[in-house]
């Protein structure tokens, strides 16, 4: 494990406190520069070392396990993943609190699979018992989907429950760990037919592709479900199979740019450390949050280590779009929050940055409240009253 190095972005561009993409180191940014051929066994050799180290992450569960990249957003192999694994004639139920279950409700019900959705609103957890209740209601039923981290309020879902619940209805999970992979390990012994997650969030590379970590043997019989020729992670995983290649143009230079990720993610200690480091980030910047008067959306503990969500100040002088911009200016780039009830943003503490880095954000953030003439950080009574409510569901 060697201390990491955090370097200035270069030539004045702002850090990323968003969920993606996010600050990358320079080493990672310069491994882009080469041009490779696809075909070519160079390629070759980087692709099977990208699939092989992704297993490994999973740990020593990881050996029932095989990696499929695929080219795209995140939300290409979360459809490819939804696509391939729930077969036409099955039904999946979708854990919905924010836009990223809603969004997998959505790409299920456009490519005509059956679906039902248990949907929590903004941010309440679904929890394990309402998992059991709802498959015992509906045998038909045969597969679940979970979000780990739901990034659009930052909450780190209840993971280990869901998962008892599914697995003792008999059912199968499958998990979108988009914003955790690589920083939240995922419970010992975890029942689940397959995870995604994608280039450009906690191993800390670029844009460009995500993949798809399945059981073997669960992919073996998934062969004709899928619903599109270019998003069958079936087919992508038996080209690699046959011939260790992608199938259609690989991203080459995100995923040279990916290897170097994963090196440093192992070089600072893999993903313990690396949540360690995300986890200190997140405490900075709460704590420093707070004593400028801020507050979050949620109770210490459902925050997760990937982005937390501030309600937006009552004070009249708070524009959000003003704020932006000001913190723009001063070197960092926030998020706007997602929340339906009362206004709010978000910060991310993901990306290649520091705790220091947080402590330089917060008296960014104060130093523009100052600007705008905002004399008080505190939320609306509204904000005040839906984090009561969210305190006592949560409780
Ligand atoms: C980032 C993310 C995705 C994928 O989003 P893209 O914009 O398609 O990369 C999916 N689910 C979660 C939870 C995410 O955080």
């Amino acid at each position: 494990m060697t201390p990491l190095k955090i370097e200035q972005p270069q030539g004045g561009e702002p850090w990323l406190l968003t969920p993606g993409p996010l600050s990358t180191s320079y080493s990672v940014k310069a491994a882009m520069l080469r041009d490779l051929g696809s075909w070519d066994s160079d390629f070759r050799a980087m692709t099977a070392r990208l699939r092989a180290t992704l297993v490994a992450l999973l740990g020593p569960g990881g050996a029932d396990f095989t990696c499929v990249p695929m080219q795209g957003s995140g939300s290409f192999v979360v459809e490819a993943m939804l696509g391939t694994l729930v077969p036409r004639t099955g039904k999946a139920l979708v854990l919905a609190n924010g836009a990223y279950g809603l969004r997998a409700a959505a790409a299920l019900r456009q490519m005509g699979r059956a679906v039902e959705v248990l949907d929590k609103g903004d941010y309440l957890p679904p929890r394990g018992a309402e998992v059991t209740a709802l498959l015992a209601r509906d045998p038909s039923i045969t597969h679940v989907i979970a979000i780990h981290c739901e990034t659009s309020s930052g909450i780190l879902n209840p993971l280990s429950e869901i998962a008892e619940a599914v697995a003792e209805a008999g059912r199968r999970l499958l998990v979108d760990s988009m914003s955790a992979f690589g920083a939240v390990a995922l419970p010992k012994g975890l029942p689940f037919d397959a995870l995604v997650s994608s280039a450009n969030k906690c191993i800390e590379g670029v844009p460009g592709f995500g993949f798809a970590l399945v059981r073997r043997g669960v992919l073996e019989a998934a062969q004709g479900n899928a619903h599109s020729l270019a998003l069958d992670l079936y087919a992508q995983w038996a080209e690699f199979e046959r011939s260790g290649q992608w199938r259609y143009t690989p991203p080459t230079h995100t995923v040279a740019a990916f290897l170097q990720a994963l090196d440093e993610h192992n070089d600072e200690g893999g993903v313990a450390a690396r949540g360690a480091r995300y986890g200190a980030n997140r405490d900075a910047l709460v704590a420093g949050m707070r004593g400028l008067g801020f507050e979050t959306l949620l109770a210490d503990r459902w925050l997760s280590p990937i982005i937390t969500t501030f309600f937006c100040p009552a004070d009249p002088a708070f524009v959000f779009a003003d704020f932006y911009d000001r913190m723009k200016a001063r070197g960092f780039i926030l998020y706007p929050g997602k929340l339906t009830v009362v206004d709010s943003f978000r910060m991310g503490h993901i990306g290649r940055f520091d705790a220091d880095v947080m402590r330089d954000a917060v008296t960014a953030v104060g130093a523009v409240l100052n600007e705008m003439g905002v004399t008080s950080a505190a939320p609306p009574g509204a904000a005040l009253v839906e984090k009561q409510r969210a305190e006592r569901e949560m409780a």
